[in-house]
């Protein structure tokens, strides 16, 4: 069975002396493992194409259960990223997030699209890395069906206040009046919590269209990352390196 689609390599491997293993996330089949026959060796036509963080077009086969690359030609390379180490890092664990909550075998437009744009951010410098991550990480877990209830305060339906308080484990708000005593809860400013609001509910043509100061933008970090790791119970080892690297970022 053939099958032409487009697609981001998120994770490659070295397969014997010539031949590579990837994974695509693609827009029609979601994540799926591909063998690359040759396609280390210097003849290869197929070489740039099927590296991380290449998005192609591709002609793939299956047999069985396994794909292979009959064909791949590259669309957007993102090389800018490459001669940024921050800037790395953060597509690296767009790439670990895609093969967290990206669907398999099943059409992934939405989270394509996502990390695509956010990658052509990154390599523009057109927006902070820190803004890129978070919004990314926080809108992924929403299409991945983690969307948080950011509507208003669970518990009397206030919709806001100075400060509001977001539970990570429940994805819920509370206002001042109604905030159960746990240790968990991340207070929100009015800034963050309309952030947070326009990543989970904004149009994806609106989504990377809001300003943020530096500490807004830091608090919103902490907060969709913990929110991440406490949904997902997943150790992210980019996201470490990420912060080995950018340790101000973590603050
Ligand atoms: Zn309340």
């Amino acid at each position: 069975m053939k099958l032409s689609t487009d697609g981001l390599i998120i994770k490659e491997s070295h397969y014997g002396e010539h031949d590579r293993i990837v994974t695509i996330l693609t827009r029609d089949r979601g994540v799926l493992r591909a063998f690359a026959h040759g396609a280390r060796s210097l003849k290869s036509k197929n070489g740039s194409a099927t590296s991380l963080l290449c998005y192609s077009r591709f002609v793939l086969s299956k047999t069985k259960d396994t794909y292979r690359v009959d064909e791949a030609e590259a669309q957007e390379l993102f090389f800018a990223l490459r001669g940024d180490v921050e800037a790395f890092a953060i597509a690296q664990f767009f790439c670990e997030l895609c093969l967290c909550f990206a669907p398999t075998e099943a059409p992934a437009e939405a989270v394509l699209r996502l990390v695509l744009n956010s990658l052509s951010f990154l390599a523009s410098h057109r927006r902070p890395p820190a803004f890129l991550k978070a919004v990314t990480e926080f809108r992924m877990l929403t299409l991945a069906g983690y969307m948080p209830d950011l509507v208003a305060c669970s518990g009397c339906g206030t919709y806001e206040a100075d400060v509001m308080y977001f539970d990570p484990l429940e994805g819920v708000l509370f206002c001042p009046d109604c905030k159960p005593t746990q240790e968990r809860l991340l207070p929100l400013s009015r800034d963050v919590l309309a952030a947070m609001r326009h990543i989970t509910f904004s149009d994806f043509a609106k989504l990377y269209q809001f300003q943020l100061s530096d500490d807004g933008l830091r608090a919103l970090a902490r907060v969709t990352e913990t929110y991440l790791l406490t949904q997902s119970e997943h150790r992210f080892s980019t996201l470490e390196f990420y912060h080995s690297i950018c340790p101000e970022e973590s603050t």
